[in-house]
C-alpha cells in the first residue's frame, strides 16, 4: 500500500541533495511512502502515483522530530518545588530524590500508564521518535522495571542508574556506583540501548561517571552523559573522549569543552527547556555552531526541571534566547537529535528514511518559533501511519 502526500507548500527534507539549504527545502512538493519508509520525495508535478493520497492543502510539511532526551518513566508531579523556584528558591537537583521515592512506590500500570500518556501527547505535537531513561528507581528491581516499561515504548532506552546517589548510599557512594556498574548494569543490559550518567558536582564525579560509562560500553551499550548542566565539570571532555554519542545540557562550558566537541563526534545536547523551568542562563548554542560542533535540541521532559514534552517549544527557546536561525533549531530538534542518536533513518525524509513526518497548520516551518506556544501540528505520521 502506498501513500502519495501532495500539495505540500514547503517541504523540510534535511536532505541538502534534495532541496535548498541546511533543511533541503522543496517548493510545491510531494512525498510518497511505501509501508513504513519513504519510497521518493520531489516537486509534486513530476510526482509517482499512490493508492491513496493525502493533500497538505499548501501546508509545510517536516521530519518528525526526534526527541532524544527524556525522562518519561516516574510517577508524582513537582509543581510545588517549580513554584518555590519561581519565587526565588534555586534549582540543585535534589528533588529528584522526590520523584525516586513516588516511583517506587508506584505499580507497574501507573508507570506505565504516566509514561503512554507523555508520549501520547509528545506525539500529538510532532515528535515520531523518542528517547526514554530511567533513573528514578536507583535499585536493581526499579530500573528494571522502569527500563522494561521504557523498552515497551521506544527502541531508544538508556540506563540512567547514575542519576543521583539514593539516600541509603548517602555516606558510601562508591558502593553505588559499584551496584550500579555491576548488578544493576548486567540486570537491565537485555532492556537498555545506552548507559547515562549525570556527571555534576552534587550526582558523580569524573571519576565515578568513567567507571560507569566504562563498564556500559563494555556491557555493548552506546554512552550518554548530563553534562555541565548546573557548573563546568569534566562532563563533556569524558563523553568525547570515551566516543559518546552525545554530551547533554552543555549550559557551562569551558574553551577546552567546546574544543573536544568540535574535534570529536559526541553531538551537544542542549535542553532549553530546562533552562526556562529553572530560571537559569540558557546554553551558548552559537559559540558551538561557529565551532563546527555538531547541535541537537531535546525536551528534558521531566518532572522536576523541565515538565515539557513539546520540541516546538525547545525549538522558540532556541530561536529566541540563543541566537540559534530558525533553519538551524528546525534543524537540530530533527536531524541533530537523530545523530545524537546515531540514527540515519529519522530526522530526515529521503528513499528508505522512515515515514515520519509532520503536516503543520502553516504555510512555512519558521511558524514553528514564530507562533510560540501553539500546536501546529495537523497530521503525524508515524511509521506512515497517522496518529
Ligand atoms: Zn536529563
Amino acid at each position: 500500500m502506498t501513500l502519495l502526500v501532495t500539495g505540500i507548500g514547503e517541504l523540510v527534507t534535511n536532505d541538502p541533495d534534495a532541496g535548498a539549504g541546511l533543511l533541503g527545502l522543496v517548493p510545491d512538493a510531494a512525498v510518497l511512502i511505501d509501508g513504513d519508509r519513504v519510497a521518493w520525495v520531489g516537486p509534486a508535478a513530476s510526482a509517482p502515483a499512490g493508492d491513496e493520497r493525502l493533500d497538505a492543502g499548501g501546508a509545510a510539511v517536516i521530519p518528525g522530530f526526534v526527541d532524544s532526551h527524556a525522562h518519561l518513566v516516574f510517577a508524582g508531579d513537582r509543581s510545588a518545588e517549580f513554584e518555590a523556584r519561581m519565587t526565588g528558591e534555586p534549582y540543585t537537583g535534589g528533588g529528584i530524590r522526590t520523584t525516586v521515592a513516588a516511583t517506587r512506590a508506584a505499580t507497574d500500570a501507573e508507570l506505565r500508564a504516566n509514561a503512554r500518556r507523555l508520549l501520547r501527547e509528545a506525539r500529538r505535537q510532532g515528535t515520531t521518535t523518542m528517547e526514554i531513561k530511567s533513573g528514578y528507581g536507583l535499585t536493581v528491581a526499579d530500573e528494571l522495571r522502569c527500563l522494561r516499561i521504557a523498552r515497551e515504548l521506544t527502541d531508544e532506552t538508556t540506563f540512567l542508574g547514575a542519576h543521583v546517589i539514593p539516600a541509603d548510599f548517602q555516606d558510601r557512594p562508591d558502593d553505588y556506583v559499584e551496584l550500579v556498574s555491576g548488578s544493576m548494569l548486567a540486570a537491565v543490559t537485555p532492556y537498555a540501548k545506552w548507559v547515562d550518567v549525570f556527571c555534576e558536582r552534587g550526582a558523580f564525579d569524573g571519576d565515578q561517571a568513567r567507571a560507569i560509562l566504562t563498564a556500559g560500553a563494555k556491557a555493548g551499550l552506546g554512552l550518554r552523559v548530563h553534562a555541565s548542566q548546573l557548573a563546568a565539570g569534566p562532563g563533556v571532555r569524558l563523553a568525547v573522549e570515551l566516543g559518546a554519542a552525545s554530551a547533554d545540557h552543555c549550559t557551562h562550558l569551558t574553551g577546552a569543552d567546546v574544543d573536544a566537541l568540535a574535534g570529536g563526534d559526541t553531538v551537544a545536547t542542549l535542553l532549553p527547556g530546562a533552562e526556562f523551568s529553572t530560571r537559569s542562563p540558557y546554553p551558548d548554542a552559537r559559540r558551538l555552531l561557529d565551532a563546527g560542533v555538531t547541535v541537537a535540541l531535546a525536551s528534558d521532559c521531566n518532572p522536576g526541571s523541565s515538565y515539557t514534552s513539546s520540541m516546538s517549544f525547545a525549538l522558540a527557546l532556541a530561536v529566541r534566547e540563543m541566537r540559534m536561525t530558525p533553519a538551524e533549531a528546525l534543524w537540530a530538534a530533527t536531524a541533530g537529535g537523530a545523530r545524537a542518536l546515531r540514527r540515519d533513518d529519522v530526522g530526515v525524509l529521503r528513499p528508505g528514511a522512515r515515514a515520519d513526518l509532520v503536516v503543520l497548520d502553516a504555510p512555512s516551518y519558521l511558524h514553528l518559533a514564530y507562533r510560540p506556544g501553539v500546536t501546529l501540528t495537523t497530521t503525524v505520521l508515524h511509521n506512515g501511519v497517522p496518529s
